[in-house]
């Protein structure tokens, strides 16, 4: 249990003044929260990524473009929307001496805007400038003051990534108030250490990063935020040690297989593996059969193979009489899996079910009782294999398929399944050296750097979004002639207030052009029409698939031969990575369209650059390791590197080992963290949600 000093961070942040059940929606989706909701701890940590320097009033030709700015301007003209039912924004220009500006008011409360824009009146006008159709325009700005508000601004002022519908406001609002509930909390850190890189208290760091006294407080490198960053880093390799440390305590068991299935299986295969593949086999093979518990890193390329690896794996261990767990991060992950993986297996005389949030109960008593039983061999489920209720009978080996997802602290604890279960973790981000023991601490790593042979190279092209047209008329032939379609879109709900071209308007666009052999997934839909939608496509009933990055992660349709990504400029190159990844997997000729909407920025062209140079994922993660370094904040979220929050490790990357001696020394002292500072390595352990860790201390 989370210890109760920190229940306040952890209240729902719609109990907060000023979050009603509309903004809090839309923070649960700017946290990432989804249906499990924000939280004030989550507020908390989504830190300005800039400030507003009040202090610095440029002329409207000088100011900075895609950047929050105050302008002084004069009001001189309203343009209400024209005609009776235009949907169209409401503008108001305003000018200085050095050019002009349009503001811009969608669903517009017109009374307020004559209000607060008297025309011929000096205004000071703080939003986002943009330059949208050779056209200077702030888009429904933050702030709209006279001289008497001018002068109650603090002289600087964070600025939040935001969410469509959120405000600046509404973010620091919320900012302020859960300040004000932080509890006292004591200090985890070595003394010795807080005082020579001269770090601030926690509670200080995040009173600072909130209400920055000056632009360079809220740097990457600042006092405050090389705190927090260090906080996680020290919190993640706690947690990496004291499981590394349990699982060691536990003897192993050998699994040793006749190999009599796996030959089955093979035989059913219309190819052989790779010798990338069968290295990495042996090498799990070897571990499995040692009594020494395995912790091991599978990593390769998204199409590189793993599934077949994995599934040779837990043929190992059903050979040895005893059972074996593959999880997958999403549900889509978990059915597809158990669909390719089952009739394997079964052919090969394994039993195999699945097990997901979605089982009816009947369902899902039927396949616990079979589990326990032993009557069946391979469970594939998604994190629901977590719960306490799942038990098996003989549990061998337990494969994780991370993909790129990193919370392998928690699911690290599916190895306290059975006793001395092996562990295989899977991931489709190839990760740079320097990265693993961040993430995984000392694991062992098999490595698929060799594709399958046949693979051809996936033509890769960027294009600006204008080209619309001439992409279209190139599918209708490519779907004439057989072809599938992967169509990419960022966001999920349809805006209006910005021009997204959301998944749900371009699957109706599509859909005027293609008919109904366009499907349409995203997040939003339900388990079931989601299921339909994929397998629409992978059956091959429809042609085109419109999609979120729901299908980012190891979605595999092989006749599936071009990739779409629209507004590719949003991307991360990891992102750009395993999207593409998603083509290019038969033996078909494949590519890759790029659409982006100009002008691009510099590291935005830079990624797109480095997408149509290499295919190598390895090299794509150290460039994007690179690029982040140098500050992109457009179209990124704030936290810088997967599974971390705060810490950025193209920035933090040098705090890592300091870190890793703290945390291993803390554990030296004190294994079971019972003494005063055990007790606040505790809370540090809670806070950053690395509480499967502590949970093991308590069972220990
Ligand atoms: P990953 O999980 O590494 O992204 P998959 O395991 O999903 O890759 O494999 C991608 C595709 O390649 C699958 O359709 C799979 O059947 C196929 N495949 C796997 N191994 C080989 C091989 N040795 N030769 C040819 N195709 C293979
Ligand atoms: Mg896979």
């Amino acid at each position: 249990m989370r210890p109760a000093i920190l229940n306040p961070l952890f209240a729902p942040l719609a109990s907060l003044p000023g979050v009603g059940p509309k903004t809090g929606k839309l923070f649960d989706r700017l946290l990432d929260r989804g249906a499990d909701g924000a939280r004030l701890i989550d507020v908390l940590f989504h830190l300005p990524y800039q400030t507003v320097d009040r202090r610095n009033r440029p002329k409207i030709r000088d100011a900075e473009r895609d950047a929050v700015v105050l302008i002084e301007a004069r009001v001189v003209e309203h343009r209400p929307p024209s005609g009776r039912y235009s949907k169209g924004p409401y503008r108001v220009l305003v000018e200085d001496d050095t050019g002009d500006m349009q503001l811009v008011f969608f669903h517009s409360n017109v009374a307020w805007i004559e209000k607060s824009l008297p025309i011929g009146e000096t205004r000071w006008i703080s939003g986002r400038l943009e330059l949208y159709e050779g056209h200077l325009q702030m888009t429904h700005p933050d702030k709209v003051l006279d001289a008497a508000g001018l002068a109650r601004l603090p002289p600087v002022e964070p600025v939040y990534f935001l969410t469509e519908g959120l405000y600046q406001r509404n973010v620091a609002r919320a900012a302020e108030e859960a300040l004000k509930r932080l509890p006292a909390l004591p200090e985890w850190r070595d003394p010795a250490g807080l005082k020579l890189r001269a770090s601030p208290s926690f509670a200080e760091a995040l009173a600072r990063l909130h209400g920055p006294d000056s632009p360079e407080a809220i740097a990457p490198t600042a006092p405050a935020r090389a705190r927090l960053a260090y906080d996680e880093l020290l919190a993640s390799q706690l947690a990496l040690m004291m499981v590394r440390a349990r699982m060691k305590d536990e003897n192993g068991r050998a699994t040793t297989g006749t190999g009599a299935t796996a030959e089955k299986i093979l035989a059913a295969l219309p190819f052989s593996p790779t010798g990338a593949q069968r290295v990495a086999l042996a090498e799990i093979r070897a571990d499995m059969a040692s009594d020494k518990r395995m912790l091991r890193l599978l990593q390769g390329d998204v199409g590189s193979g793993k599934t077949l690896v994995a599934l040779l794996a837990m043929t190992s261990a059903v050979e040895a009489g005893r059972q074996a767990a593959m999880m997958a991060p999403t549900e889509i992950l978990a059915r597809q899996h158990f669909e390719r993986l089952g009739p394997l297996a079964s052919g090969a005389g394994m039993r195999v079910a699945l097990l997901t949030g979605r089982d009816t109960a009947a369902q899902r008593r039927r396949t616990l009782a079979d589990l326990v039983a032993g009557d069946i061999d391979i469970l594939i489920g998604t994190h629901a294999i977590f719960q306490d209720e799942v038990r098996f009978r003989d549990l061998a080996l337990a494969v994780v398929d991370e993909q790129h997802r990193f919370g392998v602290h928690q699911r690290l604890a599916l190895g306290e399944k059975g006793s001395a279960v092996d562990i295989l973790v899977m991931t489709a981000t190839p990760i740079p050296r320097t990265l693993v023991l961040t993430y995984f601490g000392d694991m062992d790593v098999s490595t698929l750097r060799e594709k399958p042979a046949g693979r051809q190279p996936i033509d890769t092209r960027a294009m600006p979004i204008e080209r619309i047209g001439d992409v279209i008329e190139a599918l209708k032939r490519a779907i004439a002639s057989g072809a599938q379609v992967y169509w990419v879109c960022p966001l999920v709900e349809e805006s209006e207030e910005l021009d997204v071209s959301a998944a749900q308007d371009r699957f109706e666009n599509l859909r005027q052009i293609f008919g109904d052999r366009v499907g349409l997934v995203h997040g939003q839909l339900k388990g079931r029409d989601k299921d339909a939608a994929m397998e629409a496509f992978a059956r091959g009933e429809t042609s085109v698939l419109v999609a979120t990055t729901v299908i980012e992660v190891g979605v595999d349709v092989p006749n599936a031969t071009i990739m779409v990504i629209e507004h590719a400029e949003r991307f991360g190159l990891a992102q750009l990575h395993q999207l593409r990844g998603r083509v290019g997997r038969g033996s078909g000729k494949s590519s890759c369209l790029l659409l982006y909407k100009a002008p691009l920025g510099d590291v935005a062209s830079a990624r797109l650059a480095i997408m149509r140079e290499t295919e190598d994922g390895f090299r794509i993660a150290e460039e994007d390791l690179k690029l982040r370094g140098e500050g992109d904040v457009l179209g990124a979220r704030q936290s810088g590197s997967p599974g971390f929050r705060l810490a950025d490790l193209a920035i933090h990357a040098g705090l890592l080992p300091h870190a890793r001696e703290e945390a291993a020394a803390a554990l030296r002292d004190d294994p079971d963290l019972r003494g005063e500072r055990g007790d606040a390595l505790r809370l540090l352990l809670y806070l950053f949600e690395r509480e499967e860790a502590a949970r093991l201390l308590r069972a220990g």
